[in-house]
């Protein structure tokens, strides 16, 4: 983002405050007015010094403290006088253009809870919410963004892109904010899909010359939540279609949510004004979660489940699954099914027993010894059974103390497994064999870029297997 608005919190916390406070409290202390925001502070407009100083005194450290909940930044707040001339109620003088016409009209906190249709959205998963999603250090502004986005549709960070590798969240998040928007005004207008259903649909309606229908369909959205547009890569002509419906969209303030698996400007085959809109707004990338957030995950969805499960299996499944959520799930399915298949409680020695290959798999990323050894061999024109046997050449001892490294550097093989990969040897040749390299790299920059090298081509060939 070039320039920063921080609106969308600001809006949020005076909202929550307004929940969370007395009628008469909040009426009279937070009669307060966003005006802008610079990188790292909120200015607000108050009516004079007095409410300057007691706000400060009473309610600033609340007020941040509320802005870093949402935003997961720390915002300052600067005070800006500004006299009233009629009235000034920070509800009521909200400018116009923050608000959208008609569907996405926030819906006031204060209000009697209004009936909700409890009727499902077709395309939203129930599941997929925010309760159910856990929020840790990977995800917190890009949940809060979320959360942000679903109450004030359109208004900011238009649109919003989560990124991001397999299983860490992007589908249950783009979801969570659909639900949370239906909730909250069912009168939304609302389409989530994946990229190739949008694609399908498209061609369905080429081929069934109904594409005016369609059209009409996606361009007269309020909020449209596109999954995994990678899928439009090499897709031209849909692509092209999305092109004009986020155009109209867009123009039309209505908010667009989409996930990929990277930086829309890693797309290939797909035009650059495209890929560059896709990126105009709120672009988030979520990582993989650490381990706190693995055991937290971990924890919910085995309560969901009903089952009591040890903490030392917690900590014995998060230390050695870190790759994503989704294994971290069907690592618990695993053992709720187990559980409840043969009646016993689960314990360290089932847990390991049953997620012994998915440990085993985790641990070493997809990464094989056999791979190491072939690519490494075929950069210094040796085989792979030079590496593996026993001839102690220059020409081979070299490359096999390199391979040994990187195994050890890229993988969570021990020396002992090493040792046993490359032909059966004792663990203090591998680590005599990480030393040799590791001096040799004080003295040989060219070593350093080789190996780097080798390690990228590695991790690539491992990932595409
Ligand atoms: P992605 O779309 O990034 O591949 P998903 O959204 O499909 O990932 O998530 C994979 C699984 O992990 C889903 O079942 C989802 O509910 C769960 N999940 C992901 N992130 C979280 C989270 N932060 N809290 C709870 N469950 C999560
Ligand atoms: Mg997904």
């Amino acid at each position: 983002m070039d320039t920063w608005d921080y609106r969308i919190f600001w809006n949020e916390a005076m909202d929550q405050f307004s929940r969370e406070l007395s009628e008469q409290e909040y009426s009279m202390w937070f009669n307060i007015e966003y005006d802008s925001s610079t990188q790292d502070s909120i200015r607000i407009r108050v009516p004079s010094s007095f409410y300057k100083d007691q706000l400060t005194k009473t309610y600033q450290r609340t007020i941040e403290t509320k802005l870093f909940e949402l935003s997961g930044k720390r915002l300052g707040i600067d005070f800006m006088i500004v006299k009233p001339s009629t009235e000034t109620h920070a509800a009521a003088s909200r400018p116009a253009a923050d608000r959208l016409p008609e569907a996405s009209d926030r819906v006031p906190a204060t209000a009697p809870s209004a009936p909700r249709t409890k009727e499902k959205h077709p395309q939203l998963r129930t599941d997929y919410n925010f309760d159910t999603y856990v929020v840790g250090e990977n995800n917190s502004f890009a949940a809060n963004a979320g959360i942000a986005i679903a109450s004030n549709p359109g208004i900011a960070y238009n649109p919003f892109l989560i990124y991001g590798g397999v299983g860490l969240g992007k589908t249950h998040l783009m979801q969570a904010i659909g639900n949370r928007a239906w909730d909250l005004n069912p009168k939304l207008k609302i389409i989530c899909i994946s990229a190739e259903e949008f694609t399908n649909d498209f061609i369905h309606a080429l081929s069934s010359h109904s594409i005016t229908a369609f059209k009409n369909r996606y361009r007269s959205v309020d909020l449209l939540l596109i999954d995994d547009i990678h899928f439009f890569e090499n897709k031209e002509n849909s692509a092209e279609e999305l092109f004009h419906t986020f155009n109209t969209l867009y123009d039309g303030n209505k908010q667009m949510v989409f996930t990929c698996d990277r930086p829309a400007s890693e797309l290939k085959n797909l035009s650059e004004r495209l890929k560059s809109r896709f990126e105009r707004g709120l672009k988030l990338d979520l990582q993989p979660p650490n381990y706190e957030m693995r055991c937290a995950i971990l924890r919910r969805k085995v309560e969901a489940s009903a089952l009591k499960v040890p903490n030392e299996v917690i900590d014995v499944i998060a230390r050695n699954i870190s790759t994503n959520v989704r294994d971290l799930e069907s690592a618990v399915t695993t053992l709720v099914g187990y559980a409840k298949l043969v009646g016993k409680d689960i314990t360290i020695e089932i847990a390991q027993q049953l997620l012994k290959d998915v440990f085993s798999q985790s641990r070493h990323g997809n990464v094989t010894i056999e791979y190491i050894i072939r690519l490494v061999a075929e950069h210094f024109k040796v085989t792979g059974n030079d590496l593996k046997g026993k001839k102690r050449t220059k020409t081979i001892v070299f490359p096999r103390q390199v391979a040994m490294y990187i195994a050890r550097e890229i993988t969570e093989y021990s020396t002992t497994e090493l040792g046993l990969e490359f032909g059966g040897r004792d663990h203090t040749t591998v680590m005599h064999s990480c030393q040799k390299i590791d001096e040799l790299l004080k003295l040989d920059p060219t070593l350093d870029a080789t190996i780097q090298k080798l390690i990228q081509a590695i991790r690539q060939a491992s990932i595409k297997n």
